[in-house]
């Protein structure tokens, strides 16, 4: 909204992620062009991403302008890469940083890759408030004005002036309080996440597709999660011995019919259909990572 992209824009982003990633483009007129993932890092495949770019630029049906890259599961997208394809073809990058705040990609936090960044306080997400919540990165100066314009409804000097069409997208100030309490814990849970993702990995490597963590990164664990074969007796046997299980994603974008994009996209199809997610949460105990470990194991 604040760079004004709408109807006849092009804006490129991931076949798998969840929904709201691909909603904000339909929602201000635009038309999401989905790009398929690595089927390491679950994330946005920048080579594909190359290709669909000059692919829309040559049908010339549609002005290509904007990218936005996920930190899916709270690993960071591929900056260095996605970065250099957006400045080549003049594109704005966006980072739905929703999963990852906390995580580093080259020893750089997220939230601070492309031109705007945003992130989530949904309680799910690894800085989570008690409600809804959410915040926007920018070095633009300009462009964080347009947003906390557009944050009360398009206001201007005053609450009365309204400017431009905005939005309610206030943070409420009681979940500001939670917020600025977490915070002061949230390093600590970081590093517990980091340990507990750890003793997963050790102990289930042997067992499933554990989660792939290039040497430059390191996750905020937003989720843990897995690849396996036949997934729904290992589900139902989980559930069972009363330990929840979530699977994120079911349907990758191309196959909900409110985009429905033909294309290729073989690999988030692939792994819409062997993912599986494991508790996650900084407070998981050593014997319950055990015993979950241990049902796969038998
Ligand atoms: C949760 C989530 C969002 C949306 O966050 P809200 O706070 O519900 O607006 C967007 N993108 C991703 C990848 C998410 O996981």
């Amino acid at each position: 909204m604040s760079h004004g992209i709408g109807k006849g824009d092009a804006v490129f982003t991931t076949n798998f992620s969840f929904f709201a990633t691909a909603e904000v483009i339909s929602l201000v007129g635009a038309t999401p062009i989905f790009v398929d993932i690595d089927e390491d890092t679950f994330n946005l495949n920048y080579k594909l991403l190359d290709l669909e770019i000059n692919r829309v630029k040559k049908e010339g049906n549609l002005n290509p302008k904007c990218i936005i890259a996920v930190d899916l599961f709270g690993l960071p997208a591929e900056y260095n890469k996605i970065s250099k394809i957006a400045k080549k073809n003049n594109l704005l990058l966006i980072e739905d940083a929703a999963q990852s705040f906390g995580a580093t990609y080259d020893d750089k936090k997220t939230c601070s890759f492309g031109d705007i960044a945003a992130t989530s306080f949904y309680p799910a997400k690894p800085f989570g408030c008690y409600g809804d919540g959410g915040a926007i990165f920018t070095n633009d100066s300009k462009i964080a004005e347009i947003c906390r314009s557009i944050r009360v409804h398009g206001q201007g000097t005053d609450k009365y002036d309204n400017i431009r069409v905005g939005i309610n997208s206030r943070l409420d100030t009681i979940q500001a309080a939670v917020l600025i309490n977490k915070f002061e814990i949230f390093d600590e849970e970081l590093r517990l996440r980091n340990l507990i993702a750890k003793k997963y990995t050790t102990l289930l490597m042997d067992y499933v597709k554990t989660p792939y963590i290039p040497n430059n990164c390191k996750s905020s664990w937003a989720q843990y999660s897995i690849i396996i074969e036949n997934r729904e007796p290992m589900i139902e046997k989980l559930n069972n011995n009363k330990i929840p299980t979530a699977i994120f994603y079911k349907i990758p974008f191309n196959k909900n019919p409110i985009f429905n994009s033909n294309g290729n996209y073989a690999i988030s199809n692939k792994v819409s259909k062997k993912i599986l997610s494991l508790p996650m949460h900084p407070y998981l105990n050593e014997n319950d990572i055990k015993k979950i470990a241990d049902l796969f194991k038998n």
